[in-house]
């Protein structure tokens, strides 16, 4: 057993424990993670068939690195292990299983802005105080109900909680509830809580079923099983409930999603569920320096409710933990940067090694400008993904309803979109015509002339081009039937005649996911490569997972919930100030506290052998300048292992009279998410302009040549965004995708064939 020797005696024996319950709540760091890869090449290798193993993970990227790491040690016998999100396994479950709960097997997923905008729609017809029922809180209100199995029905009839709703005023919720789970329904839609929901539904509800999975999976393994929910909880209960082979790893101190659901109750569940488990502990951090293990420690300490553990590194002592002041939040990315420059050069390290992590999303703008203004290349993990831009779900709309014609979000998303004269009157008549008929939408558009008023022909057109769409996926290949929608809905066109910086940059998108489904659809690795199959994938992402190019150097930009499993040479945590982290939501109760501490528990442990810290004493927050105090995790930390005289700088008279101010100034002159207010005495404020709304000017005599001779390094121009660098590129001709960081814009991916470059 050659193939087990990277492992410790302790995690060794937790490998080998194949029959029976298993149980691993160790610290950061010390092998989990491992464990389990390790366990399922063993099952392997020990002859157990991969068609019944069944490894569930918090991320679609942790998955497929396992993935990775056991085809190497055990072949491709790796491609048929179900292993993945919960959320992706059991909509794979569901395809097949649907029909059982009335639900057609193509059913739609409806991502958040669907559920939302369902929602919406519900509050407006019945006229509710949008004050009172915001659609956030609704969204999140019936997400909590599902994901403790309750279902509007018992939403309805539960005491407690119709007295909880009557008392703040929002009585109406469960019929909002039951409204909304009917609509999903006549839409053949789930949302992401039903992929779980409705899995518990269906095995509590067909033995026949549970009995089924049960035999297909006789190896059960869970990461992260500290961060899984009630309804999560379950359907492994379920599943493993006849062998019992279930083997589940996590940590108490990293639980981080309780405001999701996530219940620490789940672990102490499993002692009881489970008399017979084997507990292993694992102690050794294989991850970080000792110093970064006894900060780490030392924060946790502060927390009442843990379970106790001893977590130490046998690593180098390393360097202490460097703690940075700033007067504002654009000196502490400028700090940021230039640490980042320095270490990559004294070290030669590459840009890879360095991760920023930081409480909310919002503070990436100013790390971006401060790295931006020093050309370091970044990526931001966790934005606005490839796949929730408005052009690609435009198109993708376009794919939903031709796989399922009832789905009424895609419908009302492009019904009048490339314009074809529907007006929202004549969707809103359609809508009631459909509750009055009680049929679906797309039915009553089938047939407008009879139940819609003053019907538009182009109302009857619509329906009948995605009838013949529907007939293009019959019998051409993915790409092929992804080609002719985007064509003939006149998406294409439509992108094409807009010729602004932003119109340019759409119809690449669009290129670049038209190729995306070209590629699918040539994998050799996988059976079914049908465009409902890639859509399914796609539903699924998370964002951290689209990492389109996980090669590229640059610098990761991410906030700490989505650094969860991951690790970096080099590690900045941000913003440590009070009431930005911990945040201000959490200082009113000692489980929320405790929660954000878990938080910086995380962050801090994703660091191998350097970690920094920093706040700032001023920062805007929507749109003012505040004063800010150090966060009081600062002050748990044992001084003894900090850093605090190299980086702290005085802290400066006034801000806008310092003379660093006038780079913090520059610094704004990019568009954000705020909205700052003009400051007079600021001169460099009044030059204010956004890079991004005026296109660049190219070079006299500029003329886009041949790239196929391009190289990583190479300096290039490009038409509208400028100079840049190239970074890495990637696919085969005609298809080479280059990763250029330009100087003004910051990063993009280019498709070579279309991209208007030349090489400087
Ligand atoms: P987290 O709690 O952050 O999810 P984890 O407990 O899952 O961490 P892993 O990610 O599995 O920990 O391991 C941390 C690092 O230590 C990885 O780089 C891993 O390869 C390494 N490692 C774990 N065990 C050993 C070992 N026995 N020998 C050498 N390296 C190890
Ligand atoms: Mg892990």
């Amino acid at each position: 057993m050659d193939y087990l020797k990277g492992l410790n005696p302790e995690q060794k024996a937790a490998v080998l424990q194949i029959e029976g319950p298993v149980m691993i709540i160790a610290g950061a760091g010390s092998g989990k993670t491992r464990v389990i890869t390790y366990r399922v090449a063993h099952l392997i290798r020990s002859g157990v068939d991969s068609f019944n193993i069944l490894v569930l993970t918090f991320t679609n990227k942790a998955a497929k690195e396992m993935r990775e790491r056991i085809n190497h040690i055990c072949g491709p016998e790796a491609k048929n292990i179900w292993m993945g999100t919960f959320h992706s396994v059991f909509a794979k479950l569901l395809r097949v299983e649907a029909e059982k709960i009335g639900y057609p097997n193509n059913f739609t997923i409806y991502d958040t802005d669907d559920s939302k905008s369902v929602i919406r729609a519900i509050l407006k017809e019945m006229s509710l105080d949008d004050k009172l029922y915001n659609a956030n809180f609704v969204y999140n209100r019936i997400s909590a109900a599902k994901n403790n199995l309750v279902g509007w029905q018992e939403y309805q009839q539960n005491d407690q909680i119709q007295a909880d709703d009557h008392s703040s005023g929002r009585g109406k919720l469960g019929v909002i509830y039951q409204t909304y789970a009917q609509r999903c329904f006549r839409a053949g839609a789930m949302d992401f809580d039903d992929l779980l929901f409705k899995t518990n539904e269906l095995l509590k509800n067909h033995p026949d079923v549970l009995h089924k999975y049960q035999q297909k999976f006789k190896y059960l393994m869970v990461d992260e099983y500290q961060d899984t929910n009630f309804s999560q909880y379950l359907i492994v209960k379920r599943l493993a409930a006849v062998r019992e082979n279930i083997c589940v790893v996590g940590d108490d101190a990293q639980s981080i999603y309780a405001f999701r659901g996530a219940n620490i109750q789940n672990i102490l569940n499993f002692e009881k569920d489970y008399p017979d488990l084997k507990v292993f502990k694992l102690e050794q951090n294989y991850r970080s320096t000792q110093n970064i293990v006894n900060v780490a420690n030392s924060i946790i300490a502060n927390n009442k409710d843990q379970l106790k553990k001893n977590v130490f590194s046998e690593k180098e002592t390393g360097d202490k933990i460097k703690v940075m002041r700033a007067f504002s939040d654009n000196e502490e990315g400028k700090m940021v940067a230039e640490a980042i420059m320095q270490d990559r050069s004294n070290y030669s390290m590459k840009w890879h090694d360095f991760a920023i992590l930081y409480r909310t999303n919002a503070q990436s703008r100013s790390m971006e400008e401060a790295l931006r203004k020093l050309n370091i290349p970044y990526k931001i993990y966790g934005g606005l993904s490839f796949y929730q831009r408005k052009e690609i779900k435009d198109l993708i709309a376009y794919f939903r309803l031709t796989f399922n014609p009832n789905d009424e979000e895609a419908l009302k998303r492009v019904i009048n979109y490339p314009k074809r004269g529907i007006g929202d009157t004549t969707v809103d008549r359609v809508i009631v015509a459909a509750d009055k008929h009680q049929l679906t939408p797309f039915e009553i558009i089938l047939q407008a002339n009879r139940y819609v008023e003053k019907a538009p022909a182009s109302l009857v057109n619509f329906a009948t081009m995605i009838q013949s769409f529907q007939v293009i996926t019959k019998n051409q290949s993915a790409y092929e039937a992804a080609l002719h929608i985007a064509q003939h809905s006149g998406l294409l066109k439509d992108l094409y005649e807009d010729k602004s910086v932003e119109g340019l940059n759409r119809y690449e998108n669009i290129q670049e996911l038209l190729n995306g489904i070209k590629e699918f659809s040539e994998r050799e690795d996988i059976e079914e490569k049908g465009l409902d199959i890639f859509m399914q994938d796609v539903a699924l992402l998370t964002n951290d997972d689209n990492d389109k190019n996980p090669n590229a150097d640059t610098v990761s930009l991410m906030t700490i919930h989505s650094s969860k499993g991951l690790e970096f040479p080099q590690v900045y945590v941000v913003g440590l100030e009070e009431n930005l982290f911990p945040s201000q939501m959490s200082l009113n109760s000692r489980s929320d506290l405790e929660e954000e501490r878990r938080l910086f528990y995380v962050a801090v442990t994703r660091a191998e052998r350097k970690l920094s810290i920093s706040y700032a004493t001023s920062r805007f927050k929507f749109g003012t300048l505040i004063n800010c105090e150090p966060s009081r995790f600062l002050d748990e930390i044992d001084a003894k292992f900090l850093d605090l005289e190299k980086s702290a700088k005085p802290a400066t008279s006034s801000f806008f009279d310092d003379e660093r101010t006038a780079w913090s100034r520059k610094a704004d002159s990019k568009p954000d998410t705020f909205s700052r207010p003009k400051v007079a005495t600021a001169p460099s404020a009044a030059k204010t302009t956004s890079i991004l709304a005026k296109a660049h000017v190219p070079s006299p005599g500029f003329k886009p040549s041949d790239t196929s001779n391009l190289q990583v390094g190479m300096q290039v121009e490009h038409e509208r965004f400028g100079f840049g660098k190239v970074i890495s590129l990637e696919g085969n001709k005609p298809d080479i995708k280059a990763t250029i960081f330009f100087k003004d814009i910051g990063q993009k991916q280019l498709l070579l064939k279309f991209a208007k470059l030349s090489i400087v």
